[in-house]
């Protein structure tokens, strides 16, 4: 543009013009000259300051580069930092567990080689603690039969001097009763010290089940591949084992991203299985977690996250809740005051209210004791998802087909999954008859049906297909509204059990209709 001007600023002289208007023409030149030299002023100004822009943005991405590396170091540092904290502190405790261990078993016992003939195996030793408690109450039994013996032959002198038989070594009638009261007050004082010891010894059993589950997981976690904390997916440390089940091991893992504890359960797809077995397996997880990851309340266990591992294994990411689980409080204290029954199958309908009350109805199918949880605080909250079934909305009101009959643990299960004549059809009423079986466990110390059957044995025994009636023991007292809603849970026939929603509005599962 400035070129054009000055070309034509060179040749305007060319042009004839009069007086007056080459007068005007120059004045126009002389302001426009003003404006160019303003114009490259400006331009040479912005010139500059571009460049300064330019160079001021180059030094400012240098410093955020250096700032953004410097972060990431810091962040690189803080999670090396922290992992190495949290795996002092779970080797701290690997090592306390062992050495508890160790401890008891010198007064529980532990798994040694046991010689049967020519035959050895491995068995349960009993340590000095349960050796002492039986020789206590081996001497007991030497000392009661001693007595009784001691007592015998006193009536028999008694009796022969009644009959005139023997009178040389006959007794007086009052020596007899003071002899024979003091037999008596001896076996009842036996008899009291007896007690003492057999319920000292139902202490120790369950103590020895505790210890021996607890080898078990010591046991398994030397025995794992994932044992020697790694960080899975950059962001998952894994601490100490927890727990293992048919085909996952379930670790407490520290999230190096939200900061807080989780739960990882790692699967383990089977190295000899077929593609196809594999690919089943992959499957069902999925829908698992398809189900599980979009349920969000405080009585469900939430999943956080899944990913692959390996071509074999991949991790579910779950809520760490860090009490113990429903089946292993109940192998502590078998028998559960109702106050803490009644809010523990409070909170386990909330879950299923929730589950129910969703536009894709949910039935868990594989409710029992192992699949409730306690956070730290002592909420419950239920997990496990595995077997649990999405309810179409197509479904009749007697519910769906059950498609994966024999799945599921029989104790809780109710008599329409184990009908064979046809395919059974199940709905939310599954779930309420084993919550049902939970509270009366929890109250009673044993499950309503089967309690003393193997899986095997409810099986072929038709055992819960008989389960037509629940009956309760005489002790403990519980209430009759806990009795009730147990019966209702527990109707045999199905058209008649009345499903979740219905059951939760039973004034014993609220705390506010009193
Ligand atoms: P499972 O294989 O699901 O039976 O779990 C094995 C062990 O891990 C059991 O002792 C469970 O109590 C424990 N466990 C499973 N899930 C969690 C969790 N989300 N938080 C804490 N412990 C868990």
């Amino acid at each position: 543009m400035i070129s054009n001007f000055i070309f034509w600023q060179e040749n305007w002289s060319n042009v004839p013009l009069g007086n007056d208007e080459r007068v005007a023409l120059q004045e126009e030149i002389s302001v426009l000259h003003g404006k160019i030299a303003t114009l490259e002023e400006e331009f040479n100004r912005s010139r500059q300051e571009a460049s300064d822009y330019r160079h001021l943005s180059h030094q400012l991405e240098k410093e955020l580069k250096e700032l953004r590396d410097h972060d990431q170091q810091s962040k690189t540092k803080r999670i090396k930092v922290l992992s190495d904290l949290l795996i002092s502190v779970s080797k701290a405790e690997r090592q306390e567990a062992r050495m508890k261990i160790r401890q008891e078993s010198l007064r529980l016992g532990n798994i040694g080689v046991v010689r049967a003939g020519t035959i050895i195996s491995e068995g349960w030793e009993d340590g000095q603690a349960l050796k002492d408690l039986n020789a206590h109450l081996r001497s007991l039994l030497e000392m009661k039969e001693s007595i009784e013996r001691h007592r015998k032959s006193l009536k028999k002198r008694q009796s022969d001097k009644g009959d005139g038989n023997d009178m040389e070594t006959g007794i007086s009638d009052e020596d007899f009763h003071v002899q024979d009261e003091i037999f008596k007050s001896r076996l009842a004082s036996i008899k009291r010290e007896e007690e003492t010891y057999l319920k000292e010894k139902d202490r120790y059993e369950l103590e020895k089940g505790r210890l021996i589950r607890e080898m078990k997981r010591i046991r398994d976690e030397d025995g794992s591949r994932f044992n020697n904390f790694p960080i899975l997916n950059q962001r998952y440390a894994l601490l100490n084992l927890l727990g293992k089940g048919g085909f996952s091991e379930v670790y407490k893992a520290f999230d190096l991203v939200e900061n807080r504890y989780v739960a990882c359960k790692l699967h383990s797809l089977n190295g000899q299985w077929s593609e196809e077995k594999k690919q089943s397996y992959i499957r069902h997880a999925i829908r698992e977690y398809n189900i599980h990851k979009t349920l969000v309340h405080p009585h469900i266990v939430r999943l956080w996250d899944i990913f692959e591992i390996d071509h074999n294994t991949f991790c579910t990411v779950l809520e760490y809740c860090s009490g113990k689980d429903l089946d292993a409080v109940l192998k502590a204290t078998p028998m559960l005051p109702e106050r803490e029954a009644r809010i523990i199958i409070v909170q386990i309908f909330h879950g299923l209210i929730y589950l129910n009350k969703r536009p894709q109805r949910i039935i868990h199918y594989d409710l029992k004791p192992g699949n409730v949880l306690f956070d730290e605080v002592g909420v419950a909250k239920v997990t496990d998802f595995g077997l649990s079934k999405i309810v179409e909305d197509d479904v009749g009101s007697q519910g769906m087909e059950l498609t994966s009959q024999g799945a599921g643990t029989y104790w809780y299960l109710p008599p329409e999954c184990f009908e064979l004549s046809k395919t059974p059809l199940i709905s939310s009423k599954v779930d309420v008859w084993s919550a049902g079986v939970i509270l009366y466990q929890m109250l009673f110390g044993r499950r309503p049906f089967g309690h003393d059957q193997t899986q095997e044995r409810i099986l072929r025994e038709d055992t819960i297909i008989n389960a037509r009636k629940v009956e309760f023991p005489s002790k403990p007292s519980v209430s009759i509204e806990a009795k009730e809603l147990i019966r209702r849970c527990l109707t045999y026939n199905q058209t008649e059990r009345p499903d979740v929603l219905t059951i939760a509005q039973d004034p014993y599962l609220s705390y506010s209709k009193r």
